[in-house]
C-alpha cells in the first residue's frame, strides 16, 4: 500500500516504536526506562503538534531518532574537559591546576582498591590519614608538623577557629582581602568566631600598630598574602620576620596565609621570586596556610604547616573532621609532593610549572603551525592572525606579572565586522566537542596558546566548528 503521506499518518504507539530496530539498539545503550520516558515525551509532543495542525506526523523511525537525540544530550557529561586558551594558567573557573600524570595514576589506584588510609601497616593499629603526607610536607617546607584539609579557605577557617574562637584576631587593614567567590577575610573571621581587630590603615601599617593591639584577649595575629592586588605608592607593611619577632615576644601565635604558596623558587623558571613556603616558615610564622591547586599544581587542598603543638590543637578541633580530604585526593597530593623532591625534573613532570615555564618563541612557533588550520576552520567571514599575548599565572599568584606568550587572534572580516559576529564566533568555539575557551579583546577572539599541549587533538576538534555566519 502506498504511504498516504505524513499529514494523514497515524501516530505510532509506544509498543510499535519500541519494536523498531533503532529502539532495540537504544534500549541497550540507555536502558528501557530512560528510552520509554523519552519516547513518551516525543509522542506527547507529536500529538500536540498534530492536533494543532502545526506539524505533520513523522514516521516511527523519526520519532525514535528524536528520542535518542534527547537521550544523547542528557547523557553528555556536565563535567567536561575544555581547551583553556584564556592565557590564565591557573584559571579558577576552569579548574585551576592540571594534575601531574603521577598523581592521576596514584588517584586512580586509590579509587580502585582498598588502601591503608587510616591504618598503620607497621603496627596493624588505627592510623591517621594525614600521616600519609605529613613527612613529605615537613621535608619540603622545613616545618615541624603539617595537616591537610579540603582547601585553603578551610585551612584558614580551621586555624582561626582553633586559635581565635572567643578571642581577638589582629590583622592589618591592608590585608582585609576578598579573594572572590565570597571569601572575604572579615566574614571568615566572623564565622570562625573570632573578633576582628584591624590595625594600621589601608596603605600603611607599622610595627607599633601591632604592638598596641596585642593584649590578653588576643588569640592570634594573622598575616595575609594580598594575592590578587597590590597597593602602590605611599605604602608600608610589616615584614613577616618583624611580625614574628613581635608575636613571639608576646607569646601570641602568628598565622601567615600565603594563599597560592609555592614550594620552589619560581625565579628558576624565569618568573619573579615569590616567597616560598619554606621561607615563610623560616622567618618565624607559627602556622602557614596555602592551597593545593594553585602554584603547587596539585588537587584542591588546603595545607596547614607549622608548630607541632598548634597542629595538634587543629587536629583535635571537631571542625577538622568536617574539612578532611578523601583518599583519592590524598593519593594525588602525595604523588604531587613527591615530584618536588626532584626539582630538576619538576618542569617536565608538573603541568603547572611546565606551562608557566613555556617560552614565548616555542608558543609563537606553535601559533604559526596552527594558523592555516584555524583560518580554514573559521572560513572567509573571519581573519586569523598570529599575535603576541601576555599570559597570567592566575589564582592570585603574582597578580601583576605577565608572561610573554603568543596566540591567534580572530576578527570578523569586512561588512560582518560587528560585535555580534565576534559573539557568534566565541560561542561556536565553546560549542565544539571539546569546548575552546579564549578571551575577547579589542574586537577579536584571542586564543593564547600557552596552555595548549594536545595540538593534534585541537586540530581534529576544529572540524566540528559550526559558524552560521560563514561567508
Ligand atoms: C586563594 C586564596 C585563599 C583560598 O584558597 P582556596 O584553596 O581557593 O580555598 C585564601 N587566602 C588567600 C590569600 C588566597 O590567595
Amino acid at each position: 500500500m502506498r504511504d498516504p503521506g505524513p499529514a494523514f499518518r497515524r501516530i505510532p504507539s509506544i509498543d510499535e516504536l519500541l519494536k523498531t530496530p533503532l529502539a532495540i539498539e537504544a534500549t541497550d545503550r540507555f536502558g528501557r526506562p530512560a528510552l520509554l520516558e523519552a519516547l513518551r515525551h516525543c509522542v506527547e509532543e507529536v500529538r500536540g503538534a498534530a492536533a494543532s495542525g502545526r506539524m505533520a506526523v513523522p514516521n516511527a523511525d523519526a520519532i525514535v531518532a528524536s528520542a535518542i537525540a534527547s537521550l544523547q544530550r542528557a547523557s553528555q557529561p556536565k563535567v567536561r574537559p575544555v581547551f583553556n586558551l584564556t592565557g590564565t594558567v591557573l584559571h579558577t573557573n576552569l579548574g585551576r591546576a592540571q594534575i601531574a600524570e603521577a598523581a592521576i595514576e596514584a588517584a586512580t589506584a586509590a579509587m580502585r582498591e582498598a588502601l591503608a588510609l587510616e591504618f598503620d601497616l607497621a603496627t596493624g593499629k588505627r592510623g591517621e590519614r594525614d600521616n600519609l603526607v605529613r613527612d613529605l610536607l615537613c621535608e619540603l617546607t622545613g616545618a615541624e608538623d603539617a595537616t591537610v584539609v579540603n582547601n585553603n579557605a578551610g585551612a584558614v577557617l580551621l586555624a582561626l577557629n582553633t586559635l581565635g574562637r572567643g578571642k581577638e584576631a589582629v590583622i592589618s587593614r591592608g590585608e582585609l582581602i576578598e579573594i572572590g567567590g565570597a571569601f572575604r577575610m572579615p566574614d571568615i573571621m566572623a564565622r570562625a568566631g573570632t573578633k576582628l581587630v584591624e590595625v594600621g590603615t589601608t596603605n600603611r601599617t607599622h610595627e607599633k600598630d601591632y604592638t598596641a593591639a596585642l593584649g590578653p584577649k588576643t588569640g592570634l595575629v594573622l598575616k595575609v598574602h594580598t594575592s590578587n592586588y597590590r597597593v602602590e605608592g605611599f605604602t608600608k607593611s610589616v615584614s613577616g620576620k618583624a611580625l614574628a619577632d613581635i608575636t613571639r615576644a608576646q607569646n601570641v601565635p602568628l598565622l601567615n596565609d600565603l594563599g597560592s604558596g609555592t614550594l620552589v623558587d619560581l625565579a628558576r623558571y624565569g618568573l619573579s621570586h615569590e616567597q616560598t613556603v619554606r621561607e615563610a616558615v623560616a622567618e618565624g610564622a607559627d602556622l602557614v596556610t596555602f592551597s593545593g591547586d594553585k602554584l603547587l599544581g596539585g588537587p584542591q587542598a588546603g595545607f596547614i604547616i607549622g608548630r607541632r603543638e598548634l597542629i595538634a590543637r587543629l587536629n583535635k578541633n571537631p571542625m577538622k573532621r568536617a574539612l578532611r580530604v578523601d583518599k583519592v585526593r590524598l593519593a594525588a597530593i602525595e604523588a604531587t609532593l613527591q615530584l618536588y623532591r626532584d626539582p630538576d625534573r619538576l618542569a617536565e613532570r608538573l603541568p603547572t610549572i611546565r606551562l608557566l615555564a613555556r617560552k614565548r618563541d616555542d608558543i609563537a612557533a606553535q601559533a604559526a603551525r596552527l594558523l592555516p588550520a584555524l583560518s580554514a576552520a573559521v572560513g572567509l567571514g573571519y581573519v586569523a592572525t598570529v599575535v603576541d599575548c601576555a599570559s597570567q599565572i592566575g589564582s592570585g599568584a603574582l597578580p601583576q606579572e605577565t608572561l610573554p606568550s603568543a596566540g591567534i587572534a580572530i576578527r570578523a572580516a569586512g561588512p560582518r565586522a560587528s560585535g555580534r559576529a565576534l559573539i557568534t564566533l566565541a560561542a561556536a568555539f565553546r560549542g565544539l566537542d571539546k569546548p575552546v575557551i579564549g578571551r575577547i579583546e579589542e574586537q577579536a577572539l584571542v586564543l593564547d596558546l600557552r596552555c595548549l599541549e594536545d595540538e593534534a587533538g585541537f586540530v581534529r576538534n576544529l572540524a566540528g566548528l559550526q559558524l552560521r555566519e560563514r561567508a
